[in-house]
């Protein structure tokens, strides 16, 4: 049998801890709620003491992280307002209990690298993983590498234009109040609307306002990063007919001004694609991160 890797996804309410090589190569997944740190880390230890050996662990962990590899707080959770889970070493304390060589990276950079290995985003170099949901994130991969730079991206709280005469809500980010989180998560739209999104009907305007503020927070992206592929999920973006305004949306604010078939009407259904792991994508980049660990020769 060849060597296995565990994976972890430590999710703002589960956390997934699975042993395998890839998807149809699992041999053990569980999933329970994020608890407390202490609690949680004892259930991904109990998981992994269960399992057989591993060559390496990898995460995929709500942020903001430290990923600065000779920092001495790598691997630890920043400034999140998750209560108890501030300054939490989630990434040395598993290396430390589990005895192995451990990757950590964001969330949705461990579902990008998931996508990439096994699923929407294989073949493509750079390629930028987005999910709307309770909150926004994406991962970025350029040129097959997760790209931290100075801390690592968080495009959930860049600006996009927001009309207040058209819009007046002002926003739910408690840090910022109307950035593209505070406009444009599910609770946004919850809060705008007093409605949860699921009970709003397809024809509310909810949706088509919705869409102008996704689009534009992907054409900024797509204008900074230029990745060869976008996948974009989240329970927002799962919403029926939401994938479709996005597209439209992109191409329209976008007037034509690159050259690309991609970014084109007839072509944009070839690049701001779903993902094709659903729920596994995170846990299944972290088996990815741990597999490029070992290869990595750490
Ligand atoms: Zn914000």
């Amino acid at each position: 049998m060849s060597e296995l890797y565990g994976g972890v996804e430590t999710g703002g309410t589960w956390c997934v801890c699975a042993v395998g090589r890839g998807p149809g190569e699992m041999v053990a997944r569980d999933q329970f709620r994020t608890g407390t740190p202490q609690e949680t880390l004892e259930q991904i230890a109990g998981f992994f003491a269960g399992a057989p050996p591993l060559k390496a662990v990898g995460i995929g962990a709500f942020g903001p992280l430290d990923l600065v590899a000779d920092s001495p707080t790598w691997g630890h959770v920043t400034t999140t307002p998750k209560p108890g889970w501030k300054h939490v070493g989630i990434g040395p304390a598993l290396r430390e209990r589990l005895g192995v060589p451990v990757a950590i990276e964001l969330d949705v950079t461990a579902a990008a690298v998931g996508e990439q290995r096994w699923g929407a985003g294989r073949g493509v170099g750079s390629l930028c993983y987005l999910t709307v949901g309770t909150g926004i994130g994406a991962g970025l991969l350029i040129e097959g590498a997760p790209w931290h730079g100075l801390v690592h991206p968080e495009v959930g709280h860049m600006r996009v234009p927001h009309d207040r005469v058209h819009d007046p809500f002002d926003g739910c980010c408690p840090v910022h109040g109307d950035c593209w989180e505070g406009l444009a998560s599910g609770p946004a739209i919850a809060a705008r609307w007093d409605t949860a999104p699921q009970d709003l009907p397809d024809d509310h305007p909810a949706w088509a306002l919705e869409a102008d503020y996704i689009a534009a927070g992907i054409l900024n992206i797509v204008l900074v990063v230029s990745p060869e592929r976008f996948i974009v999920g989240g329970g927002v973006l799962e919403h029926p007919g939401m994938l479709g305004l996005v597209r439209n949306r992109v191409v329209e604010l976008l007037g034509g001004y690159l050259d690309t078939p991609f970014l084109r009407a007839d072509g944009i259904g070839s690049f701001l694609v779903p993902p094709a792991l659903g729920d596994d994508a995170g846990v299944l980049g972290a088996i990815a991160l741990a597999q490029s660990l070992d290869t990595a020769g750490m």
